[in-house]
């Protein structure tokens, strides 16, 4: 047979999607897996926007929809960016809605890469970033940032992995895994270096809303200079409880929404109709929905900080938004993949290797918090149980 694809065989499956699946078929094999790999909130997508799905299907939004999406939930997009980001978009030639931010994501890179193209990115990263920039025809530049100094950006650190190649730096804010929040200064620290060297910034802010203790996001596109280089990714699934339904967006200058509109109407054509009007109801509705789940996580975040470091041989740092925890584990000599592994078979509590997200992590498991307090409570108690063979 012949040579199948070479550059799908270069890339790693979605290591965070394989920690779920593995919960998910020992759950099913009739283990009580706690499944804190993927993140994937535990409460229900609220009424009000499954109600508008229902509405939409019976009132016939069941064909195909215009490949950037319906004009309801572009507008809604540029009122909430109007609103929450302080970012002016037209919403008929800058934005694109897409089937989750991971496409929006991949329609990002398509649109700015050229074969050789260098693209920074910030690690620790979500795994998904190499690997995307790698199928855009990119090579992939990693800016290492250090927990030392709590994973601080600095004009530096970018600058030092600048090329005559470079092409687009990726920042995600609130941040997967390290629940870092970027300040004002090293807002101004990716400003300073995308502006000296002509970059595009692609900032995912999917995790937005999900921000504790008075903090805010700070959106790239909304400082001086940044608007013509800029592209934001979003969504609907973290914020909303809505992964399920795959809804996020590109908003960026029309020439490259239109570059990428080309690839969704000759790949996907678009993202699902329904689905689109459930989020311009979400956007446009009620956001007490959205206080309350990030209240909930908050508590859930003090709950598990707190009690991980209470177990002897375990380090977890604070964070300030998402809902991933990041701890190390100093005592062991296992490396992440292996106390991942130990701790699925002997705690039965399934967590994602710190080496999925950068060469830097690999000390490190990710646990998502977006899991019941039960839940949270079993696993720290199992934890606790078997740290000391770690
Ligand atoms: N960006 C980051 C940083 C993420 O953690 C995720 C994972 N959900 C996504 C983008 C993509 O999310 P979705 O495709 O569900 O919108
Ligand atoms: N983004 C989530 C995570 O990091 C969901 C899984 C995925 O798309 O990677 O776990």
């Amino acid at each position: 047979m012949k040579e199948l694809s070479r550059l799908l065989g270069r890339i790693p499956g979605s290591a965070t999607m394989a920690v779920s699946e593995k919960a998910r078929q020992m759950n099913a094999a009739g283990k009580d897996v706690i499944a804190l790999g993927g993140g994937d909130p535990d409460f229900d997508t609220p009424d009000h926007i499954v109600a508008a799905a229902f509405a939409a299907i019976e009132n016939g939004a069941t064909h195909y929809p215009p490949s950037k999406g319906i004009p309801e939930m572009l507008t809604a997009i540029a009122a909430k960016m109007a609103r929450d980001n302080n970012v002016e978009v037209d919403p008929s030639s800058q934005i694109i809605i897409s089937p989750g931010a991971k496409w929006a994501l991949h329609l990002a890179l398509s649109s700015v890469t050229n074969p050789g193209d260098e693209i920074l990115y910030l690690e620790p990263c979500w795994p998904s970033y190499p690997p995307m920039i790698t199928l855009s025809g990119g090579t992939p530049v990693p800016v290492s940032l250090s927990p030392a100094d709590n994973y601080t950006i600095s004009a530096d650190a970018i600058r030092a992995c600048v090329s005559d190649r470079s092409k687009a730096l990726m920042v995600n804010s609130p941040n997967n895994p390290t629940g870092r929040v970027m300040t004002a200064e090293e807002a101004d620290a990716v400003v300073e270096v995308a502006l000296e060297h002509d970059l595009y910034v692609l900032a995912d802010e999917i995790y937005e809303h999900l921000i504790f203790d008075d903090r805010r996001n700070i959106s790239l596109a909304a400082l001086p200079g940044m608007a013509e280089r800029t592209l934001t990714i979003n969504g609907m699934s973290k914020a909303y409880a809505m992964t399920g339904w795959r809804m996020g967006w590109l908003a960026a200058p029309a020439q490259i929404v239109g570059l990428a509109n080309k690839l969704s109407s000759q790949t996907i054509s678009s993202a699902a109709n329904f689905s689109m009007h459930a989020s311009a109801a979400a956007l446009n509705g009620p956001q007490d929905c959205v206080a309350e789940m990030c209240a909930s996580y908050a508590k859930r975040r003090d709950f598990m900080v707190e009690a991980l470091n209470a177990i002897d041989g375990v380090h977890c740092r604070d964070i300030e938004g998402a809902f991933y925890l990041f701890p190390s584990f100093p005592g062991s000599a296992r490396d992440s993949l292996d106390v991942a592994q130990f701790l699925i078979e002997e705690a039965e509590v399934a967590g994602t290797p710190g080496i999925a997200f950068g060469s830097t992590s690999g000390s490190h498991i990710r646990f998502s918090i977006a899991r019941s307090m039960y839940d949270l409570e079993r696993s720290v108690e199992r934890l606790a149980r078997v740290a000391p063979r770690l």
